[in-house]
């Protein structure tokens, strides 16, 4: 008899693990405990998939041989601890799709730049003519791309919460960006849990495998004094070029690898700030790793034209530039933002603070801040944290407001940008409706 393959969610990692489990000759039942989107609905219809949604039924459920679960359904759901009682094994998407594919796997996780880091990968490996596909958090499931067109490369996101999920998968080649604490209440408040969490990029990799990090990072260069990894590690930073491994010397970037070294000027990016001189870096050296000409990694990270709402020059409105850097959701990433502007800036900020510290902020704020327009329904905390700078603060509670405020603090030659270092949901849907009403905003002006 068929084997019971039973997923949990039903969004495109969920469909896609359908459809593949359909084409391996599982009997597929699909749960959602919310509503499922129209979309998913038709392609689980289309192929007469059986699916609920509104509730999990348990008896169905528990008689699995295999469950799929989507990464936003915590570990401590009911449903989940059931089926950890009755030994029935619980994967991700990207696991299932794992054991299914003889795929080259280049697989990208850190706290923060992520998508930039898998997109611009993504883009070097294209550009070079490689049959790739993209996978994990942005573009389309990977269950999905293996069940229907399968390629030789893939290019994957994956956050903590995918590698949670994953036991035999392993990553020929791993990128771990950085660490910082992110997330912290799925992980038991526990900074080691969500270290250990990020590692898993590393597992089941061996000698003839490469693990990409980033050797600035504290906390990464610590666990990595810590673990003996048996991939090939490669690391990159800011500092003087490694014997195999990225580094700079007088502005140029040099990635040591074989016997063919890769050198470019860190000012032919195309993606500017410190933080994209990182994702570049790992980026390039996923690129030689899968023997790609040192003259197509140049030009695709030359010319690669960034990801929406993370640092976009949006518009120069009257001299004035709009960067829309929407997705910067805690303080790292409007870390990195601040540190990257090289005009006076006025800096739009706020919204649900995940317990941020501003202070860490307070160097940068101070060189490169000539206003401060907050935007969030309690702007207290981050008045609180400036007010004694000098630097003129005002407050606002919606997009329009912020937007023109900002335009008249500003002058020709100065930057707005908006950075919020918090999550959206107090004003907006999320941050990329937030990026939205900030570009559209920026139009009205
Ligand atoms: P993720 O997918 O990990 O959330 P993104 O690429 O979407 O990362 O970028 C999120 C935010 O983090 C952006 O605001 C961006 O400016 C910032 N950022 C990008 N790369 C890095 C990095 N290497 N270190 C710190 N911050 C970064």
């Amino acid at each position: 008899m068929a084997k019971k393959l039973v997923i949990l969610g039903a969004a495109e990692s969920g469909v896609g693990a359908a459809i593949l489990g359909v084409k391996l000759g599982y009997q597929v039942f699909v749960s959602d405990k919310g509503t499922i989107r129209e979309k998913y609905r038709r392609e689980l219809d289309e192929r007469s998939i059986l699916f609920e949604e509104g509730q999990h039924s348990e008896e169905v459920i528990l008689a699995a041989d295999l469950v799929v679960k989507s990464p936003g359904i915590p570990e401590k759901a009911p449903i989940i601890v059931k089926l950890k009682e009755k030994g029935i094994p619980v994967i991700s998407e990207i696991e299932f799709a794992g054991r299914h594919t003889s795929a080259k796997k280049i697989c990208i996780t850190g706290s923060n730049g992520k998508t930039t880091t898998t997109l611009l990968t993504y883009d070097i490996l294209k550009r070079a003519g490689l049959n790739v596909g993209l996978a994990g958090n942005v573009g389309q499931s990977l269950a999905w791309q293996v069940a229907e067109k399968d390629y030789d490369y893939y290019v994957i996101e994956l956050s903590s919460f995918q590698l949670d999920g994953m036991i035999e998968f392993k990553a020929d080649v791993a990128i771990l960006l950085n660490i910082t604490p992110d997330h912290l209440d799925r992980y038991e408040y526990k900074m080691q849990n969500y270290i250990d969490s990020k590692f898993r990029i590393a597992q089941n990799q061996g000698p003839n495998d490469v693990f990409i990090y980033c050797a600035d990072d504290p906390v990464v260069g610590y666990e990595m004094t810590m673990r003996q990894l048996p991939a090939r590690c490669v690391p990159f930073g800011l500092g003087k070029p490694p014997v195999c491994g990225a580094g700079i010397i007088n502005n140029e970037i040099i990635i040591n690898w074989e016997q063919n070294p890769f050198t470019m000027s860190i000012f032919d990016l195309s993606l500017q700030g410190k933080h994209n001189t990182y994702n570049s870096m790992a980026a390039g050296i996923a690129g030689k790793v899968v023997e790609i000409r040192n003259e197509k990694i140049r030009e695709s990270l030359s010319g690669f034209e960034g990801v929406e709402h993370r640092l976009e020059r949006f518009l120069r409105v009257h001299g004035i530039e709009f960067i829309n850097d929407s997705k910067a959701t805690n303080i790292n990433s409007t870390w990195y933002a601040l540190e990257s502007m090289t005009m006076p800036t006025v800096w739009i900020v706020g919204g649900v603070d995940k317990g941020n510290d501003y202070s860490e902020l307070m160097d940068l704020v101070k060189a490169k801040v000539k206003a401060i327009v907050c935007l969030g329904v309690d702007n207290t905390k981050i008045v609180e944290a400036f007010k004694n700078t000098g630097i003129d603060i005002v407050e606002t509670r919606s997009m329009a407001d912020a937007v023109r405020s900002a335009y008249y603090l500003a002058k020709n030659g100065d930057a707005v940008l908006l950075s919020p270092a918090c999550a959206s949901f107090d004003l907006f849907e999320n941050y990329e409706d937030r990026g939205r009403q900030f570009k559209n905003a920026v139009r009205d002006l």
